[in-house]
């Protein structure tokens, strides 16, 4: 029995087939057609001026605050509850990341709080060029509050949406948010190139110093010329041919994991203590990652025990993301808490989400899960009783 991963690349004899061509047309050194064609199309389909490939989105990020000039000295506020990949691209900067927690409802970066962080930096005289909101798990931020506090502090906003192309905020598709964005197409996101980025704005003049940092600064001139330092970021024709091929199919990999969503919600619908995270509101998600919140109190059992059984069946499970301000490696950074991201640390469970799942493994997940759930039942007058 093969195990069932959380979110596995959905790739077909159609990515095969675009990369073949490709690689036959001869466009193999980094740049060329398909490289031109892929940010042509992603910036089309979310609605921005210019699109940059580059080599993955912790690169994207990078840049994207290299290319508004932050650095050493400057305090760059994100959200705690993220993938390290956030926060490493603010430090690479020379940057300090300032992590904000979530806001109990939404899971998401917490308005009040980036508020309150950004009033107490301006009272001590901090720069904050940048604010990286986090769209968690493919919902967007409430990018019409963040937008107009970081504005209002005279930040800018690079939104990372790494997580949730495909989602959209007010009608809004993500990406399309923040004065710029960032996309990841690594093997485990929505979309893929095996690994790739994006980053989004319509700055044409950010969009052409990102793609200027990227290609090792090279002035365009033939003694190569150099006056910054500059960086190997570009996406390769090759991946930028599969991501073609991704984007075309898209839609449908997409209506497969709400498909997931859907059946998980309707599964646990009558377990009390037990929730689909994020569900209130979800319509505009594009539900990348379905994760539960397991109130053990109520529920008898607890995220781990349910993992047990889960991996017991060969299925993948995993917690929430560890928040950033209780990483070993961030734990001198300054943060503005409110036990949130603690608390779905403890009690949230991601679940096997990804579009190429089959048929066949959907419904074995979903009998697992199901015989994991009445566990609980049985065992919960016992708990009580203890
Ligand atoms: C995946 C991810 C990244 C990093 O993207 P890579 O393409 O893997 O470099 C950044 N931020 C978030 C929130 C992510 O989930």
């Amino acid at each position: 029995m093969t195990g069932i991963l959380l979110s596995g690349p959905d790739v077909t004899i159609a990515e095969r087939a675009a990369v073949a061509e490709a690689f036959d047309s001869g466009w193999i050194a980094p740049l060329g057609p398909a490289v031109d064609a892929f940010e042509t199309a992603m910036a089309a389909r979310v609605g921005r001026r210019s699109a940059v490939a580059l080599a993955s989105g912790t690169s994207a990020l990078h840049l994207g605050l290299l290319a508004w000039g932050v650095g050493p000295g400057d305090v760059v506020p994100t959200s705690t509850m993220t993938f390290a990949a956030t926060a490493n691209a603010i430090v690479y900067t020379g940057a300090t990341p300032y992590f904000i927690d979530s806001d109990p409802e939404t899971g998401q970066m917490d308005p009040g709080l980036l508020e309150q962080a950004l009033c107490t930096l301006e009272a001590e005289g901090r720069s904050v060029p940048a604010v990286v909101p986090v769209d968690l798990l493919g919902r967007c931020v409430d990018y019409t509050r963040i937008m107009q506090i970081a504005h209002a502090h005279g930040a800018r906003v690079l939104a990372d949406a790494a997580e949730s192309l495909g989602a959209s905020h007010a009608g809004i598709p993500a990406g399309k948010h923040g004065d710029a964005a960032i996309f990841s197409f690594n093997g485990n996101k929505v979309m893929t190139t095996s690994g790739g980025g994006m980053y989004l704005t319509d700055d044409e003049s950010a969009a052409a110093r990102v793609r200027h940092l990227a290609t090792q600064a090279r002035e365009p001139v033939a003694h190569y010329e150099h006056r910054d330092i500059g960086f190997n970021y570009r996406l390769s024709n090759l991946l930028a041919a599969m991501g073609l091929a991704q984007l075309a199919r898209l839609d449908g990999m997409l209506e497969r994991r709400r498909a997931r969503r859907e059946a998980y919600a309707a599964l646990v619908e009558d377990v009390p203590g037990v929730e689909v995270f994020q569900r209130g509101g979800d319509e505009e998600d594009n539900c990348w990652l379905t994760a539960l919140i397991v109130d053990p109190s109520v529920a008898g059992l607890d995220a781990g025990s349910l993992s047990a059984v889960l991996a017991g069946a060969g299925v993948e499970s995993r917690p929430l993301w560890k928040p950033m301000h209780l990483q070993p490696v961030f734990a001198a950074m300054p943060h503005l808490t409110n036990g949130t991201s603690e608390r779905m640390f403890r009690i949230g469970l991601t679940l096997p989400s990804g579009s190429a799942l089959t048929a066949e493994e959907c419904g074995r997940v979903d009998d697992v899960l199901r015989r994991a759930l009445a566990i609980r039942h049985a065992v919960a007058p016992v708990v009580g009783a203890v």
